[in-house]
């Protein structure tokens, strides 16, 4: 389906102060099969499945499953599918860890961080949004500077379909509020310091005082793995 411009961009005005969940509904009724939900089942990720799993019988969700997420995440995950009624699907790299320590040396993501994303998560995700019209994702405009102007829906230039960001205007305490009022479950790495989970080799608990990803990619100049590059 080719993107109507003007109706998605007017849903910016439109869904600014309603439930995330009336935004949900309306691009999953707009277009349906063609809307794909990206998760790392963090803590935005479980509120927006709830969400999503209210408006849509069975949404379909996925993972970029890079072979390095903690055990924590993939337990999580186990549980997720077995409580909701999801299309769940998980895209990994081309490489198992392992091929590519053979080709690229070990441990790349110590010595070009960029180059080890790309491979494990951004051509999968090329995978992930092959054939869709829209994809949701959990960023919020507090997360990062790198995210203070996302929109509620937007043109993702990089991959030519529509982002959705149901709760780019959210607070975390927004989303903490949802997930003990809903009694969701959620990766209990969040109560141990780890405000933003990825894979293990690149993922810290951070200090009293630290940004939410200060735990990310710590030591480099790095805070996006480049699958939300066009925010800023
Ligand atoms: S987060 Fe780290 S380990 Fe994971 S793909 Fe990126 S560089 Fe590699």
């Amino acid at each position: 389906m080719v993107a109507d411009h003007t109706a998605y961009s007017r849903w910016n005005d439109e869904y600014v102060d309603r439930d995330p969940r009336d935004l949900l509904a309306e691009v999953y009724q707009r277009y349906g099969h063609e809307v794909t939900l990206a998760s790392s089942f963090g803590a935005e990720d479980v509120v927006l499945i709830d969400m999503a799993c209210q408006v849509n019988p069975s949404p379909e969700v996925f993972c970029l499953d890079t072979g390095l997420l903690f055990d924590e995440t993939y337990q999580l995950i186990e549980r997720i599918q077995s409580r909701y009624s999801l299309r769940f699907q998980a895209y990994r790299p081309r490489q198992t860890v392992a091929e590519q320590a053979k080709e690229f040396g070990e441990a790349l993501w110590l010595r070009d961080p960029n180059r080890c994303c790309a491979l494990r998560k951004l051509e999968p995700l090329l995978r992930a949004l092959d054939g869709k019209t829209a994809w949701i994702s959990g960023i919020r405009r507090e997360q990062a500077p790198t995210r203070k102007n996302a929109q509620l829906v937007e043109w993702d230039q990089s991959h030519q379909l529509i982002k959705v960001n149901p709760l780019a205007y959210w607070t975390d305490q927004m989303v903490w509020d949802y997930i003990r009022d809903h009694a969701l479950d959620y990766n209990p790495l969040h109560d141990q310091s780890y405000p933003s989970i990825g894979c293990v080799p690149c993922t810290r608990p951070v200090k009293p005082g630290e940004s939410a990803r200060a735990g990310r990619w710590a030591g480099f100049d790095k805070t996006e793995c480049g699958l939300h590059e066009d925010e800023g």
